[in-house]
């Protein structure tokens, strides 16, 4: 093996013919897979099991009853650690395409608390990297 791809395939050099950095490149195959995600099964299943009537479903966290456009579909363990953060493509998959009991609707309000603190966790795990450095 020659060349970016001496190492290994896991420690490629370039991206995109060098015109993406490693983020940059993340990113694409994240919302690759998270599109991909619309397609799953199980997250069909999650939606209707909260469904309590005509365009009526119910968030898991304060019960409310809400239409179909304010009902969303929410992984109960986020798909990255907030914590840990991006860890590999394994386990983002893994975490990703959960079977119908790993997903919960939540409404548009309980939703939005849920991943601000997601947010919160994630920025005071990025500011105690950058304080500590490795
Ligand atoms: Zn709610």
């Amino acid at each position: 093996m020659v060349g970016e791809y001496a190492d290994s395939p896991h420690h490629r050099m370039t991206y995109n013919d060098g015109k993406w950095s490693k983020a940059r490149f993340r990113s694409f195959i994240t919302s690759a897979l998270r599109r991909a995600s619309s397609r799953w099964g199980p997250k069909y299943g999650a939606k209707k099991a909260a469904r309590v009537g005509r365009n009526q479903y119910k968030c898991a966290a304060c019960a409310s009853i809400v239409p179909n456009k304010e009902a969303k579909v929410d992984h109960i363990v986020p798909v990255v650690d907030p914590v840990r953060g991006f860890v590999s493509w394994d386990e983002f998959i893994q975490r990703l395409f959960v079977e119908r009991d790993g997903y919960q609707i939540l409404c548009q309000a309980c939703h939005a608390v849920k991943s601000g603190q997601e947010r919160e966790i994630r920025k005071a795990n990025r500011k105690a990297l950058c304080v500590n450095p490795p």
